[in-house]
């Protein structure tokens, strides 16, 4: 295609339905919209279908959803698939994006490299206009943004780090071919879930690695495991059933599930053994299902952190660092900043080549050509890796100019907070439904879960309106403000409330300090069916 081709609007414009990414969320949508006849396309940024899975391709990237919660529930995918790690890395990740791509012919409908940069409601022709970095344009009756939540990254403004003479790259912006770290000295910035991941592997390989953490993360033992086909056939003759069960429980894990007793009541044995046995099975099970008043109750929640802390601190071997990696006192509620799986991080701080340092106390001053410069003290680098996360959710919807049919923006109307109906719409952009959005259960939810079951409620919707000819569908401003205020009145409550996280916007200077998502997926589905039982109740029909 030579680029006056792609100035040009495609042969098909108008769609019935345009999509923009291609993760799991989009492809879900591509797929069962397609079955149904629409008429559907997807415009994505990167090169190749999977979505973060595209993008973060940097050592030790690995989902923290144990199989088989990450993928796809229909038979006709995970019949023949067969997963070699409880938890997989990003390359095998991207090999069952492929393989669903076979199976489901999804490439022929998704125009890659194609960055949507603005969208506008042409109210005369009731048809959304998209335009894209490129130049090209597609119209569509709807617009379903399914851009993730990390498709902005985060990189804090530190004066000199343009003239780091090194490699200098962002976990999310890794070169796809590969960055050498071997013998290198290597600095990473962030002890986030992707600056755990990183630093464990860059301590295999670097000359020397410095770490620097602002805030400490409350890590939890992976627990992974090697499958052979073996296991993993033994293991599908029960996935049907754990299928299910991942579909209506309120974690959207299959086996999460927190017991019953208040942690408080537990006697100290009854508590240990609990916690112990989540520990063991490993992944998120010590988040959310040991006691089920850990993230709502502060007591409980502390029996959990001093758990954590004790037996965190039993594989360090340097006193010194107890109050720097697992403090005597939480320096958050423990879960209300999301864990991160590891394996064998806190045993990298026990190695010679690794230094870590606190820049909570020791803020970093400057970059210069040779390395970091802290209030205290300076450290001599060759690669520096920016683990500093994202603008969530927001920062991707924001980077596209979004307007509605007066020219009213998403910018002017989220100036102050989000506010969506049901998370999926907002008042003064019709015909515009978002996946994993903020407002909805997203970064609380598996990602697979979420993508179907948000993403069924959305294609039956479409399904009605095109079954009753009703060609527009807008949420009121009312429900609009019934939501949004449900949303802070959770907040205001909530343990999350006492950590300063990307969950609430507190990572990017200036947001807006609000919880960015659901914390119950069972409920939030139970009110979105509600809505559609109702006829759509909270948007209007036209
Ligand atoms: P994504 O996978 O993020 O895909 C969105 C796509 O939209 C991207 O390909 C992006 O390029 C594209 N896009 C965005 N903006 C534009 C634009 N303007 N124009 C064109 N294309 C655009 N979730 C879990 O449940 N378990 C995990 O263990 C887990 N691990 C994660 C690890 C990392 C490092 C990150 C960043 C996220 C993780 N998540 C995890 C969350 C993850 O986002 C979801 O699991 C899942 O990927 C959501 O799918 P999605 O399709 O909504 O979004």
């Amino acid at each position: 295609m030579t680029p006056s081709d792609t100035r040009r609007p495609e042969t098909s414009d108008p769609l019935d339905v345009l999509i923009i990414g291609a993760g799991f969320n989009g492809i879900y949508q591509l797929h069962r919209l397609r079955q149904l006849g629409f008429s559907v396309r997807i415009l994505e940024a990167g090169a190749d279908l999977g979505g973060i899975w595209h993008w973060n391709c940097y050592p030790g990237a690995r989902v923290d959803s144990h199989v088989p919660n990450y993928e796809f529930s229909m038979e006709e995918l995970w019949r023949d698939w067969y997963w070699t790690e409880r938890f997989p890395a990003w390359s095998e990740l991207r090999r069952y994006f492929k393989y669903v791509d076979d199976k489901l012919d999804l490439k022929r409908d998704i125009r890659f490299n194609t960055r949507v940069t603005a969208a506008a409601f042409d109210a005369g022709q009731k048809l959304w206009q998209v335009r894209s970095e490129d130049g090209h344009q597609a119209t569509a009756r709807f617009l379903i943004p399914c851009l993730g939540f990390a498709a902005r990254v985060y990189i804090p403004e530190i004066p000199g780090l343009d003239r780091f003479a090194g490699p200098c790259v962002h976990t999310a912006h890794w070169p796809q071919q590969g960055l050498e770290m071997q013998g290198r000295r290597v600095g990473v910035i962030g002890t986030g879930a992707s600056g755990v991941q990183v630093i464990q592997e860059a301590a295999k390989v670097a000359a020397h690695l410095t770490v620097f953490q602002r805030t400490p993360m409350l890590a939890l033992p992976m627990q992974q495991k090697r499958y052979d086909k073996a296991a993993m056939d033994g293991m599908k003759r029960e996935y049907p059933a754990m299928l299910q069960r991942r579909a209506i429980s309120a974690t959207s894990y299959h086996d999460i599930v927190a017991d019953r007793r208040s942690a408080l009541e537990a006697s100290p044995d009854e508590r240990n053994s609990v916690f112990g046995a989540a520990w063991e099975r490993g992944g998120f099970h010590f988040w959310a299902g040991t006691f089920h008043d850990v993230l709502s109750n502060k007591d409980a929640n502390r029996l959990a952190y001093d758990y954590w802390r004790d037996r965190t601190r039993a594989r360090l071997r340097d006193v010194g660092l107890f109050e720097t990696l697992a403090p005597t006192e939480p320096p958050h509620p423990f879960g209300a900043k999301r864990p991160s799986l590891e394996q064998g991080y806190y045993e990298v701080f026990n190695q010679d080549n690794v230094t870590l340092v606190d820049i909570r106390n020791n803020p970093i001053h400057r970059v210069t050509a040779g390395g970091v410069q802290t209030t205290t003290s300076f450290h001599d680098l060759d690669v520096l890796v920016l683990a500093t996360g994202f603008d969530a959710s927001t920062g991707g919807f924001k980077a596209i100019d979004l307007r509605g049919p007066d020219g009213n923006t998403l910018n002017e109307l989220w100036s102050d907070g989000v506010r969506t109906h049901l998370g999926m719409a907002m008042p003064g952009f019709p015909n515009l439904l978002m996946l994993y959005g903020p407002q909805s259960p997203t970064a609380f939810c598996n990602g697979p879960t979420c993508a179907e079951l948000q993403g069924d409620w959305v294609v039956e919707c479409l399904r009605y309106l095109n079954e009753r000819g009703h060609r527009m569908i807008e949420a009121t401003p009312e429900a609009t403000e019934t939501w949004t205020r449900q949303m802070a009145e959770e907040f205001r409550g909530s343990l999350f409330n006492a950590a300063d996280s990307w969950y609430v916007g507190a990572n990017i200077p200036g947001k807006p300090r609000e919880l960015l998502y659901y914390a119950n997926t069972q409920k939030y589905l139970a009110l979105c069916a509600e809505s559609a039982a109702n006829g759509y109740a909270g948007f209007v029909l036209s």
